[in-house]
């Protein structure tokens, strides 16, 4: 990347760990998902770059654009671009965006299963959890729906696709994708045990956060 970009560094090598992590974890498969981080206050984003491998992220894999969707510098960003700059332009409070395709989660939602949180950590990380239909990859009905339902809430799934996590830094937005796809497995365990109700108690959300 060119000096401009350089500025990134940081923020970059928090893409890479967690983009390696993802894959490993089985969040993502070959070049699926995509990350990316802007700066609080910032109209700039980085991306990564179209058909990256999240495990195999060097420096010169990312795109830096704007939110009018421009690219100012680096590769070609992911196809899917337009998810995270009309996210970031529907929720100006976050600074990081984690698109993911774990597989529990888009089985569950396939099948019209309703992805129950059981955990402390699942109702302190992902409390409310939206859903979208299904929409080609990379197209503004994709981006809009996406962002509109990021309103009021950091975690969504879209409909045989994957899942979109928001936070404030890269961690804790991998750290939502992570408890949404956990929620999606114990929901999934659940279901093979003929259990279609337990989740986490309603009268003590309230106290389900960490301290
Ligand atoms: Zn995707």
């Amino acid at each position: 990347m060119t000096l401009r970009a350089k500025v990134w560094t940081a923020a970059l090598e928090d893409l890479t760990r967690v983009g390696a992590h993802a894959v490993a974890a089985g969040l993502a498969l070959a070049s699926g998902g995509n990350l990316s981080v802007r700066r609080a206050g910032s109209p700039e984003f980085v991306v990564t770059g179209r058909g990256t491998f999240l495990d195999r992220l060097a420096p010169d894999s990312f795109a830096l654009m704007n939110l009018d969707g421009e690219t100012l510098d680096g590769v070609d960003p992911s196809s899917e671009w337009k998810l995270h700059q009309r996210t970031y332009l529907a929720r100006p409070d976050i600074t990081a965006i984690v698109h993911l395709h774990p597989q529990h989660v888009v089985l569950l939602d396939a099948l019209g299963k309703r992805i129950r949180q059981l955990t402390l950590d699942h109702v302190a990380y992902v409390p409310v959890i939206n859903r979208i239909p299904f929409y080609p990859n990379g197209s503004d009905e994709l981006a809009d729906a996406a962002a509109d339902a990021s309103i009021g809430c950091d975690c969504v799934v879209l409909g045989n696709h994957g899942c979109s996590t928001l936070s404030t830094s890269m961690d804790d937005a991998y750290r939502k994708a992570q408890n949404l796809e956990s929620a999606a497995i114990a929901t999934y365990r659940m279901l093979l045990l003929g259990d279609e109700t337990t989740e986490f108690p309603r009268e003590l959300r309230a106290t389900a956060i960490h301290r």
